[in-house]
């Protein structure tokens, strides 16, 4: 039988339910919740791909490093550090759970955790534009001398206090593709991709090196899905369907769009909003555009 094979990104919110639920006890039992419906779909048939987001983990752990930095001198860890790190945590909660929901399900297949580099290109005009807000807030002072011994590029945030931005470039290439696709081949559940990558550069010669700037996760993901020539791509987020007009009087949820409805609304500029579900329909465009039959975006309940 033709295996069927979905890629299933999941949202923040899979792991992290709000500001009162953040620890690691409470991040697995939201990974444990969200295990169950990703083996519901392995129970019929899919062979599934998990990507994951890691935006808030990242976060607590470059301000664990921050801190350490302070308190005892300790060497700050780099960003893309911190994106394995949390490729790490969060890997080994899902595939956990996996294994147990598995186990529970009577279905014989193992689960494997890809620790994933995503390379993006070095002159991707998101590094002169640096944009995305990460780790603590900081004194004007203490943000000015990071910036020059460091070479951060900071920001005053919104009246808060500074911080730092990095860039957010686009995708371009798997690094661990091979090794994901010859589990795939063996019926292995995988997870990679987390938080859409740790991002890396290649230099002239083609080596890798890892740099300060974060990938989107839904297009990491949507990237995966079109090496692998999924047939499904699956984006779970927080809210039950996609809507037009989002946050206005005339917001109406939609149960369907096809792909030149998808494009025209986003090109139209107001439905999504930027930063959250613009990168998702986008990254279902390009997925549909490079021949994917499917693409949903809904709720931590994966239909197809
Ligand atoms: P995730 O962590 O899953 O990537 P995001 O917060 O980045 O979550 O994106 C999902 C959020 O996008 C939803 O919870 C919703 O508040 C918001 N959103 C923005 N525009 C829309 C829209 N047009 N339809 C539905 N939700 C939208
Ligand atoms: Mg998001």
């Amino acid at each position: 039988m033709e295996k069927k094979v979905a890629v299933v990104a999941i949202g923040g919110n899979s792991l992290i339910k709000d500001k009162a639920h953040q620890s690691c006890q409470d991040q697995y039992q939201a990974a444990k919740e969200t295990a169950k419906h990703i083996v519901s779909m392995i129970r019929d048939g899919w062979e599934v791909v998990v990507g994951h987001g890691n935006g808030p983990q990242v976060g607590f752990l470059l301000q664990k490093a921050e801190l350490a930095e302070k308190t005892i001198g300790m060497a700050m860890s780099p960003l893309d550090v911190c994106g394995a790190q949390s490729q790490g945590q969060i890997g080994y909660m899902l595939a956990q759970n996996l294994q147990n929901e598995l186990k529970v399900n009577g279905i014989a297949k193992t689960v494997a955790c890809v620790l994933e580099q995503t390379v993006v290109d070095r002159d991707d005009p998101a590094f002169t534009h640096p944009t995305k807000p990460i780790g603590g807030f900081m004194t004007e002072a203490e943000a000015k001398a990071k910036a020059s011994a460091e070479g951060w590029a900071v920001i005053e945030d919104a009246g808060r206090g500074w911080r730092r931005v990095v860039a957010s470039p686009l995708p371009q290439e798997i690094v661990e593709l091979e090794a994901i696709q010859t589990l795939v081949d063996a019926g292995i559940v995988t997870i990679s991709v987390g938080g859409g990558g740790i991002p890396v550069i290649r230099n002239e010669e083609g080596a890798l090196k890892g740099v300060a700037a974060v990938i989107d996760k839904d297009f990491g993901s949507s990237l995966l899905a079109r090496q692998l020539h999924a047939d499904l791509l699956v984006i779970s987020t927080a809210v039950e369907k996609v809507a037009i007009h989002f946050g206005t009087p005339e917001q109406q949820w939609l149960d369907k769009m096809t792909l030149a409805e998808a494009k025209a609304y986003l090109e139209e500029g107001q439905h999504f909003k930027s930063g959250s579900m613009a990168p998702k329909i986008q990254a279902c465009i390009w997925f549909l555009e490079a021949g994917g039959k499917r693409s949903e975006d809904h709720t931590a309940k994966p239909a197809h």
